[in-house]
């Protein structure tokens, strides 16, 4: 059986180097654990990137996955197929919006360039075509297409894929004033995560999605929100935006809708879905049946009675687990944020040593930012697996 530097060797000789992997070749999982190539057992605080929401190869899912594999891989969108058109009808009832219709592709970035050309194509067929520009925020991340990348507000993403599409600008996270100020009559959207998962998990503060809504509401623009980290459960509501009471013009996931099998999903108001026409946009591989019948039963999954409820508190039984270690080491530790179970952990210094000693510790995490440590374990994260990771990741701090 190949081992861990037989496997990491290869990476190296085959895969482009655009990641920084870390020095661990997984094998296979269960639940909130993962073992390597070597036998090697590690408690995953990440979840793949906060995308296996209800932990590795949850039976169920493989059950369903499974039966799927054997009925049809994949029809193509020149034909229906019965679990897309479930999926759909779960996200269109649990967006709250009083009819939607839901787009479906492969991945994170893909439903958010669905969103971009959608608002542009509504602002033309309105009539008013100079209205194509989107306000996006510092510090977000949307994505490594070319128009993502320009919707990100993060210089690295951007660097040395210049000329980016145009109609982008960018203003401070969480600032009302400064987003009112950059409004201009060629603005068709504001595109906002309700809390910046990549750049470090950074909330919006309290009502800014509320605000943002009443500013699109009156100005005439559309209002996109990117859940792709946080929707699906992930902050202790289904959505993150339901948190402040907001119907957005549309919104996009990915990561944990089909607990880590690729898919994304743009969910848009019906009365908007006229602007994208048949041929206007398309995927060869969007709502493939396994991918989304494993999201239906995802989706059945995290709306059972209590199930989000539960995902809150654990959330904050883990807020003040952290708050705890930050006390224990306050030299480190410079700001412990999140909501539910997406939790940053900011240090005073680059966070790769400690992501090392976590190995040794058998706690697997990744970054959101150079000094983050960020935390999206299971949904399904039981207490004492929680408290095993905290005692793990104390032990690799006093290591450090
Ligand atoms: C991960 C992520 C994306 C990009 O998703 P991909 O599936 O990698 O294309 C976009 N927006 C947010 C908020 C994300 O967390």
């Amino acid at each position: 059986m190949a081992d861990n530097p037989s496997i990491m060797m290869k990476a190296d000789e085959y895969l482009l180097h655009n990641y920084s992997r870390q020095p661990v070749a997984l094998l296979r999982g269960e639940g909130a654990y993962v073992w390597d190539a070597q036998g090697k057992r590690y408690l995953d605080f990440m979840g793949g990137v906060a995308t296996c929401a209800l932990g590795h190869c949850h039976p169920q899912l493989v059950e369903v996955a499974k039966r799927q594999l054997e009925l049809l891989w994949h029809a193509s969108n020149h034909f229906h197929t019965q679990p897309q058109v479930e999926l759909a009808q779960k996200l269109a009832k649990a967006s709250g919006f009083p009819k939607a219709a839901v787009f479906f592709c492969n991945s994170g970035a893909e439903a958010n360039e669905a969103m971009l050309k959608l608002a542009r194509r509504v602002h033309k067929d309105r009539g008013n075509p100079e209205r194509y520009e989107v306000i996006s925020f510092e510090g977000s991340f949307h994505g490594r297409t070319l128009a993502t990348v320009a919707a990100t507000g993060q210089e690295k993403h951007k660097q040395g894929f210049e000329p980016l599409p145009t109609g982008f600008i960018h203003v401070p996270f969480g600032d009302i004033g400064a987003l009112e100020a950059a409004i201009t009559p060629r603005t068709a959207a504001i595109l906002v995560e309700p809390i910046q998962g990549e750049s470090g998990v950074r909330e919006a503060p309290a009502g800014f999605l509320k605000a943002l809504s009443q500013l699109c509401e009156v100005r005439g623009l559309l209002l996109l929100v990117d859940e792709i980290q946080t929707g699906i459960g992930r902050t202790g509501e289904f959505l993150g935006f339901q948190h402040e009471g907001v119907l957005p013009s549309a919104f996009s996931l990915a990561k944990s809708l089909s607990n880590g099998l690729p898919i994304g999903a743009m969910v848009c108001h019906a009365e908007l879905a006229a602007s994208l026409p048949p041929g206007s946009h398309g995927s060869t591989f969007g709502g493939n049946p396994v991918a989304t019948a494993v999201g239906s039963a995802v989706v059945d999954i995290l709306l059972q009675e209590g199930m989000l409820g539960e995902v809150a508190r654990k959330g904050e039984v883990f807020q003040q687990r952290l708050l705890e270690t930050q006390r224990r080491f306050p030299k480190f530790i410079k700001e412990v944020r999140g909501r539910g179970l997406l939790k940053g952990i900011e240090f005073y210094f680059p966070i790769g040593p400690t992501l090392a000693f976590c190995r040794e510790a058998s706690l697997l995490a990744i970054p959101a930012g150079e000094n983050t440590v960020r935390f999206a374990p299971s949904l399904l994260l039981e207490e004492r697996e929680l408290e095993e990771g905290m005692v793990a990741f104390e032990r690799a701090l006093s290591q450090l």
